[in-house]
């Protein structure tokens, strides 16, 4: 994405891995695939790889600069988490992006986890002398309460995932004394805060960002492509609870369409940031370089 100024406030991102991904009627079990082609000709090149009927995915952290703070929000897959293919990108492409956007990781004041899924908080941790540490040492990471404790239980059963991701990126930081387990509505300050946003996760939050009479709302996996403003009830493979994925998915469509607010989801590629407008019945993604 292109740098993006909101009030006081600058916006960008660091790619870890982004292109085809995955076809659209394995990402959304529920989808008819005809409709989706019909919907994907419609919308801009960038999202979705015909020849190949893949859906484009980008992996990405985005870096917010605050008068006060500088803030990560999503931290990817990281490094040494011994994922095998295909989630063992490269990982230099997202430190050289720290380092092109002048950040060591003592810049880095705050790390927001939209959610504690393995693509999020990968880089919360990174392996040191066979032991798992905080990446950002003087960094607050603020985790949904909820959602970490939800995957400490699931951990304990056994599940996977999010098998040793709970235990690898987030375990350490709380171990550390450097994480804040937080309501899903915490406010960092007036420019900062939280909104309770379940169902893809069972304590996803998104991000709200205002500053200057601008707003922002970093998504998360809310949703994962744009095809799913023109198809809210389409959730994904990866959703907890897919009804309630849904329901969230269309309550805050609904509550940015056709305003200013900017909206940045976790997956979108391309220019990334769009706004939402209304089209009939539900939405379509309007991104901000069309
Ligand atoms: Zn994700």
């Amino acid at each position: 994405m292109k740098p993006l100024t909101l009030g006081d406030v600058t916006v960008t991102s660091v790619v870890e891995r982004d292109g085809p991904w995955r076809p659209p009627e394995i990402m959304y079990p529920t989808c008819d695939k005809e409709t989706a082609l019909a919907h994907l000709k419609t919308m801009a090149p960038y999202v979705y790889d015909a020849a190949q009927n893949m859906l484009v995915i980008t992996y990405q952290t985005y870096i917010v600069q605050t008068p006060h703070h500088t803030i990560l929000i999503d931290t990817c897959l990281g490094e040494d988490k011994g994922y095998g293919p295909p989630h063992d990108f490269p990982k230099q492409p997202w430190l050289d992006g720290m380092a092109a956007n002048g950040l060591s990781f003592e810049d880095i004041d705050y790390v927001f986890c939209t959610h504690l899924h393995i693509d999020h908080c990968g880089w919360n941790t990174r392996l040191i002398d066979g032991r798992w540490v905080p990446t950002f040492p003087n960094a607050k990471y603020i985790f949904s309460r909820k959602e970490y404790e939800t995957w400490e239980e699931e951990t304990k059963k056994g599940a996977h995932p999010p098998g040793n991701v709970w235990s690898q990126n987030c375990l350490p930081i709380v171990e550390a004394g450097q994480a804040m387990l937080v309501d899903d509505d915490f406010m960092l300050d007036d420019t900062i805060w939280l909104t309770p946003t379940p169902g893809h996760s069972p304590g996803h939050v998104c991000v709200n960002l205002k500053s200057g009479g601008k707003q922002g709302l970093f998504s998360g996996d809310m949703m994962h492509h744009a095809l799913q403003c023109i198809e809210p009830d389409w959730s994904s493979c990866f959703c907890w609870d897919a009804d309630q994925s849904a329901r969230t998915r269309r309550k805050v469509l609904d509550s940015v369409a056709d305003t200013d607010t900017v909206v940045l989801p976790a997956h979108f590629p391309g220019p990334t940031a769009g706004h939402v407008v209304g089209d009939g019945d539900t939405w379509r993604f309007k991104f901000l370089d069309d």
